[in-house]
């Protein structure tokens, strides 16, 4: 009987052996190196780790042919060159503990001994000491020839050519050139974003894709922005800068009105290192929800600082993600970062394409406003004010009989950001003139804006009406998803819910949100429990109760082709002053358009 079972099959048994060297870093190369960008990315991170301050990099047919990185830093000396080469072999760590205060991006001494296993690699370096350089070939992971005299400069250049050469299986999954070359310039403009000191130059099959110079001041950081992301994004977002005891958050944000419709512009550093985070992206695309068209993402150049010993970045074999000790207060100060920058924020930033020391200083004191719109204070709308917000403009222009109605600039010294209402154009556009020149604001645009903030702020200071559901819905869900309940109970009591366990896998929504009730009450409710389960928080319930009074207040905002007076716009502008996020409308468009006077001069070719 047992015979028969063993017997069974064609499963022979090999005898237990040790792999050889090459085959366990083969193996390893499968971890770290898929493809090559992915080798690129460790040659250049040895090269930063060598202290360089310029990198050359040469990609031939997508990197698929060859890959060269050559770097002026500290070089490997001779009697290291076959060291550096083989497994765990590296100068970076000698104890477990400098896990936990990486200086560094590599540590694991694993990436050329993987790379040079799979492809014929080169490698010349000569440190300042050494008369000449010495150059080491390994073609799958057999060493050619012992280090032989080689002439270069202090540094050293590593050549990869025919990646997975002898291992065919591996290159099918190798895609078109045109693809590897995008992967290996997104990581080369990653990498250039990260080490914003270093010179880089990036050639493809002859021709330069990237050129940057090292940058040392606020200008030329921004003029290398423009070159690795691009003019329009460099032009249509702020620098800022905030920082706190543990923890910093310093970079560039596109304005709500630069969005895309991909997430190609996104870009987090911790502590230098280039990663991608889910947590991150969580906290970022919380803080633009409110302000981004659905579909939309929002750009970003994000530069994260925290203590070292508060992050693990040894979770990846690619280094590519990180884990933090205290995520959710992580999670919480970028959210809060962002979303405080984006409320302060007004088309009129769009002009300040270079980071200016204002610019700097207005986000860094986080009172501040941008470029042209000064600082303002928010006034929080009283809640009998519920069915004037309706009403707004009649009712503020009733409640400040202080304003004259043929109010101009020039009869002010102060005059208010957006000016004073000078005509309505085509019963679309608002017309007003202030210190510097013309106002255009879509009094629509900038009324549902307005209306949906106060909306907003309403639901904001009281409680959430709970509604109880006429028939109690049922739903089956998963253990874990049951403990995330039992431990979230207060925040879903707090959001409207009502919801009681029933047995291990089972529970019963008894109340929902008023707002809400026409929702897919289902949906929300699993949605908001993964949420949960992931982030501890979960916007779901506010944004769902946004989108409906976004409605609401689109409804109850001026239509087009309504007569305005001069006082009802110029209320109108003194709520938009006050009003957060009011630059945009609810769809992430802008609300105000300015243009100067010595603009409008240059168009009459009037000098002054
Ligand atoms: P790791 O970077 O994890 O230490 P690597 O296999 O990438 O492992 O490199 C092995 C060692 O070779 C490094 O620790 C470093 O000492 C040396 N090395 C590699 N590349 C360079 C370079 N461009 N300049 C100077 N030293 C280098
Ligand atoms: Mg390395």
């Amino acid at each position: 009987m047992q015979s028969e079972l063993l017997a069974n099959g064609d499963h022979n048994r090999a005898n237990i052996h040790q792999l050889d060297d090459t085959l366990i870093n083969q193996i390893a190369a499968g971890e770290v190196i898929e493809r090559p960008a992915s080798l690129l990315k460790e040659l250049l991170e040895n090269s930063i780790d060598a202290g360089s301050s310029k990198i050359e990099v040469q990609v031939d047919r997508g990197g698929m042919k060859r890959v060269l990185v050559r770097d002026n830093g500290f070089g490997i000396p001779r009697d290291q060159l076959v060291l550096a080469l083989s497994r765990h072999a590296t100068s970076k760590i000698s104890d477990v503990e400098d896990l936990y205060h990486m200086q560094t991006m590599g540590f694991r001494g694993e990436a050329l001994p993987s790379i040079a296993a799979v492809s014929r690699l080169n490698i010349q370096s000569r440190t300042a000491d050494q008369e000449s350089a010495y150059s080491l070939s390994v073609h799958g992971g057999k060493q050619q020839a012992g280090p032989r005299p080689a002439a270069l400069g202090v540094g050293t250049t590593v050549e990869v050519n025919d990646l997975f050469y002898n291992t065919p299986a591996r290159r099918k999954f190798l895609r078109t050139e045109k693809t590897e070359f995008n992967h290996c310039d997104s990581l080369v403009r990653k990498i250039a974003l990260a080490n914003p000191g270093v010179e880089i130059e990036f050639v493809h099959d002859g021709r330069t894709s990237l050129q940057v110079a090292g940058s040392d001041s606020d200008q030329a950081r921004a003029r290398r922005l423009a070159r690795i992301c691009g003019k329009p994004f460099a032009e249509q977002s702020v620098y800022f800068q905030d920082d706190v005891d543990v923890m910093s958050l310093q970079g560039w944000m596109g304005l709500p009105t630069f969005s895309r419709s991909q997430r190609d512009l996104q870009y987090f550093f911790v502590n230098g290192r280039p990663v991608s985070d889910s947590l991150v992206s969580h906290a970022a695309r919380r803080a633009y929800s409110d302000v981004l068209y659905h579909g939309r993402h929002p750009a970003y150049v994000l530069y994260f600082s925290i203590d070292p010993a508060l992050v693990d970045v040894n979770v990846h074999p690619a280094k590519s993600e990180v884990r933090f000790r205290e995520s959710r207060a992580v999670h919480d100060y970028i959210y809060r970062t962002l979303h405080r920058i984006i409320a302060e924020l007004s088309p009129g930033d769009a002009e300040v394409s270079m980071p200016s020391p204002q610019s700097v200083q207005a986000a860094t004191s986080g009172s501040g406003g941008y470029g042209s719109f000064p600082a303002q204070q928010n006034i929080r709308m009283m809640v009998q004010d519920q069915l004037s917000a309706y009403e707004l403009l009649a009712s503020t222009a009733a409640s400040d009989p202080e304003q004259p109605i043929s109010e101009t600039a020039q009869d002010h010294k102060e005059i208010p950001p957006l000016g004073y209402a000078i005509a309505q154009f085509r019963g679309i556009y608002i017309l007003a003139e202030n210190s510097t020149g013309l106002v255009l604001v879509d009094m629509h645009a900038a009324h549902e804006r307005i209306t949906y903030e106060t909306l907003k702020r309403q639901l904001d200071d009281n409680q959430v009406a709970s509604l109880p559901l006429l028939v109690p819905l049922q739903l089956n869900i998963s253990g874990p998803e049951i403990r995330a309940i039992e431990s979230f109970q207060a925040q879903l009591t707090e959001m409207g819910f009502e919801i009681g366990l029933f047995g291990d896998e089972q529970i019963v929504v008894r109340s929902v949100p008023e707002l809400l009730k026409h929702a897919d009450v289902e949906n929300l409710v699993r949605d908001v429990i993964s949420d949960l389960q992931e982030f501890g928080t979960s916007d779901r319930v506010t944004n769902a109760m946004h989108e409906v009074l976004s409605s609401v207040a689109c409804h109850g905002s001026v239509r087009a082709n309504r007569k305005l007076e001069i006082a009802e716009m110029n209320a109108l502008l003194r709520q938009m002053e006050i009003v957060e996020r009011s630059g945009q409308c609810n769809h992430g468009r802008p609300t105000w358009m300015s243009v100067t006077l010595s603009e409008i001069d240059k168009w009459f070719m009037r000098g002054r």
